[in-house]
Order: structure tokens, then sequence, then C-alpha cells
């Protein structure tokens, strides 16, 4: 059976959350990039699905809970149709109270918002918007598969900008074929657009995915290291120069528009993840939902929880990788005094001759309080924070 959880007085936010992942997989199509619990050709199941999370939900909480964030996420949440959504943002109202202030965000694809669906969004009280452009040069968007172009975009812009005071774009760069002017234009079409928060990820060959296959078998060939530093660099100088300062190694936003929901994640708080292939982090413990979607379904649907594999960390694992998360934040950095309230470790103790090494290398900066990456330290990020591990 599914035990609601309940909070002890006081817990901190890294134990008991104040943030909640909602996670739709329905797609128009599986990207040939795409590593997420994400699926075609099953919206006849979305009915079911919606059924599924909300009695998910109320089992596993009981009653309803406050919280800062809320994120729903995918999948493409905005492929559930008009009336769907609408019953989706009762679900979620039902069982979620946003604090005031709070932040409540919602992932959608060009192409499958409309005004309809953004009414019912923006009266729900969503207040945010998460775009998935990837690019506009239609042979990249060809090589990630994505069935969508810049006048999708602009259309979606169209709709999302004067319903929402924030929303974000996402892009990636180093797509086979693709030159340094290429991504330069695909940045200057974004930053056209006016949005008040980037996010930029170098391409991924995740194991598995159809991308992926295509390169064991040498149909396509990644950009070589050198090109893609270029677009990294030249995405972080581009953007800063147009107000979007670099917050976190991908993303990128005008002061007061971060994504309050991810510097959870940052920050190693807990969180509430609820539907198919969703992860959550409570009391320390991490645990995530089955991926298949008839698995999912059927065990919920007999009262089951649907969690696959869980992972409790030992304390000082939890303390390195919580250094590690907060050193992504490229602004906020690791601040001594608040690592050790949330950890009950010094940093110093525990990866002083990492520290050490990476300051000397120039790749850390330290002001006596926190500990931040330097601009060249953002470039090696991986080989560092894997050193804090
Ligand atoms: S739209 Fe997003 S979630 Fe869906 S298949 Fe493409 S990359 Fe994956």
């Amino acid at each position: 059976m599914i035990r609601p959880l309940q909070p002890a007085p006081n817990e901190p936010p890294w134990q008991w959350p104040r943030a909640a992942y909602i996670h739709i997989p329905f797609c128009a199509h599986k990207c040939g990039y795409c590593d997420f619990a994400s699926l075609a050709g099953v919206d006849h199941l979305a009915g079911r699905y919606l059924d599924s999370l909300e009695r998910e939900i109320a089992l596993s909480l009981g009653e309803p809970r406050e919280v800062d964030t809320i994120f729903v996420g995918g999948g493409t949440p905005t492929r559930l149709d008009a009336g769907q959504l609408e019953r989706l943002a009762r679900i979620i109202g039902r069982w979620f109270v946003l604090s005031p202030g709070g932040e409540w965000t919602v992932e959608a694809n060009p192409g499958t918002l409309d005004a309809e669906k953004a009414d019912i969004l923006a009266a729900a009280g969503v207040d945010r918007i998460s775009l998935g452009a990837q690019s506009f040069r239609p042979e990249s968007l060809q090589v990630l598969e994505r069935h969508h172009g810049r006048a999708e975009v602009e259309s979606a812009v169209a709709i999302v900008g004067p319903r929402f005071p924030r929303w974000s774009l996402d892009l990636i760069f180093g797509v086979p074929g693709s030159s340094l002017e290429d991504w330069r234009r695909d940045l200057e079409i974004a930053l056209d657009f006016g949005p008040s928060h980037l996010s930029c990820y170098g391409l991924v060959f995740e194991k598995g995915t159809e991308l992926w296959k295509q390169r064991s078998r040498g149909e396509v060939r990644p950009v070589d290291e050198e090109l893609e530093r270029a677009m990294y660099e030249s995405t972080i100088d581009r953007l800063a120069g147009a107000g979007l300062a670099m917050y976190e190694i991908s993303n990128f936003a005008r002061p007061g528009h971060e994504s309050r929901h991810n510097l959870v994640y940052w920050a190693n708080d807990a969180y509430f993840g609820f539907g198919v292939g969703a992860a959550r982090y409570v009391r320390g413990i991490r645990s995530v939902n089955t991926r298949e979607l008839p698995a999912y379904l059927r065990r919920i649907e007999a009262g089951e929880p649907a969690i696959g594999p869980t992972e409790q960390l030992a304390p000082e694992e939890r303390a390195r990788e919580t250094a590690v998360l907060m050193l992504r934040r490229t602004r906020l950095g690791l601040d001594r005094d608040d690592f050790c309230w949330r950890t009950g470790f010094d940093i110093d103790q525990l990866a002083g001759a990492a520290i050490e090494r990476y300051m000397t290398l120039g790749l850390l900066e330290d002001d006596g309080t926190r500990l931040r990456l330097t601009r060249e330290g953002i470039f090696v990020a991986d080989d560092i924070l894997a050193a804090f591990l």
C-alpha cells in the first residue's frame, strides 16, 4: 500500500519537501536524443494516466501540502488536450498549496500550446513556462528529430509572452553538423524573442537513444571538443551582454528570473515527485518510479507504490553530493556556513585537498565565505566536481 508521508514539526527543506515535480510523459514524437520518460502514440492513455497520477498524489500526501515551487515536466505536458490540462491543473490545485510568491512552471513544446490551453494554465496559477525550442536551424532540428521550426516557436512566444510573467527557452548546442556561426545565429534568434531565462545544454549522446545508435553506426559525428567549448564560451559572453547572467552551468537569467524549482535541486533540498519515471527525495531517501507506463498504471491502480530503485546516502556521501550540486551554481557557489548547517560537515575538512588543488590551478575561487568555479573552471566543471565525490 502507498502510505501517506507526514512532516514532523519544523523539518528543514533538505528533509521535508517544499517543491513538487509532476511528470506528464506524452509526446507527439520521440526525439532522437531523448532519454526522458516520454512516449509517443499513447495519447489514448492520458485519461487513465491522470486518474493514476491523482491517486498516487492523494495516497502519498494524505492531505494538501504547502510547497514553494511546482514543476510540471515531461514528456510534453501541453500535449494533453485542453480538458485534460484543466483536469491536471485541478488535481495539482487540490493537493498542493503554493506559498505566497511561489513558482509554478509548466514545460511546453512549440506546436502544442494554443491560447485556450495557455489561458487554462494562467487561470490555474501557473506563472512560468519553459519552452523547448532547442534550435532554429532546420538541419539541427532534423538531426535532433524535432518537428517544429522558428515559426512555431514564434507563435508559442506570442501566446506565452502576454499571459505569463516569466518564461524560458531551452536550446541545445553542439548538434552534429553545426558550426559556431550556426550556434551564434540560434542565440541571436532566441534573444530576439526576449526570454528572461535561457537553458543552454551541450548535446549529450545518451546511451540507447536513436542518436546514440546513429553515432555508433558512424552516421553522425559529434562536433569536436574545441568547437563545443567555443560554442559554450560564446553563450556565456553573449548572454551576459544581453543581461542574462549565468547562474548555473547551463542556465542564464535576468536578475530575479532564475528557476526557483531548479535551485531546489542544486541545493540538494528535498522534493516530491509524481508520475511515471518521476524521482523524489524525501528525508534523505531518493526513489524513482518505474519508467514503464503500463507498469506504472497497473501498480497505482492496484494501490501499490510504483517505486523502482531507492537509495539512501550515508551522511558523508550526501554532503559530497551537496557540494557538487552547490558548485554547479556559478553565482551562489558553495557558502561554507550554509553547507555546514545543511550537511553537518566542514567543507575544508571534507574536501580540503581538492579545494587546494583546484585553487592552485585557478579553477576554483574562494572569497573566504564562498567557493565558486572560476570562468576557466566552468569549462572543466565535470572533472572538478568529480573530485569532490
Ligand atoms: S519533446 Fe522532449 S520529452 Fe518529448 S521526446 Fe522530445 S525531447 Fe523527449
